[in-house]
């Protein structure tokens, strides 16, 4: 079986370990995967509390909300200030608005 042979290394290399700590803040800031039981549930428990779209209600329009978006999107944060309900068309254009919407560059960045 052929081998690799032996890469050279500096005296005292080791092999890159990310820290435990930044490993942590680094996960802690990523938002839950919206297929997770958490999310889910969290979602369910939001859209009981608040029904309507936020942003239809705002302009007088009623409309029953079926996804919950993070007010500030940087922030993972899924405490109940960051969150809010909205219909599929309010949180597309937010979306599209915040991330510029297929990779763009945000027109109101
Ligand atoms: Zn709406």
């Amino acid at each position: 079986m052929p081998s690799r042979p032996k890469q050279h290394r500096a005296a005292g290399w080791k092999p890159y370990k990310e820290d435990p700590r930044q490993v942590k803040r680094r996960q802690d800031r990523r938002a839950l995967a919206t297929n997770s039981t958490a999310w889910r549930k969290m979602r369910a428990v939001h859209l009981a509390y608040e029904p309507l779209c936020r942003t239809c209600s705002a302009s007088g329009r009623i409309t029953a909300a079926t996804e919950v978006d993070h007010i500030d999107g940087n922030d993972a944060n899924h405490a109940d200030h960051n969150l809010q309900s909205m219909c599929r068309s309010c949180h597309s254009a937010k979306t599209a608005r915040e991330n510029g919407g297929f990779g763009r560059e945000a027109w109101n960045a």
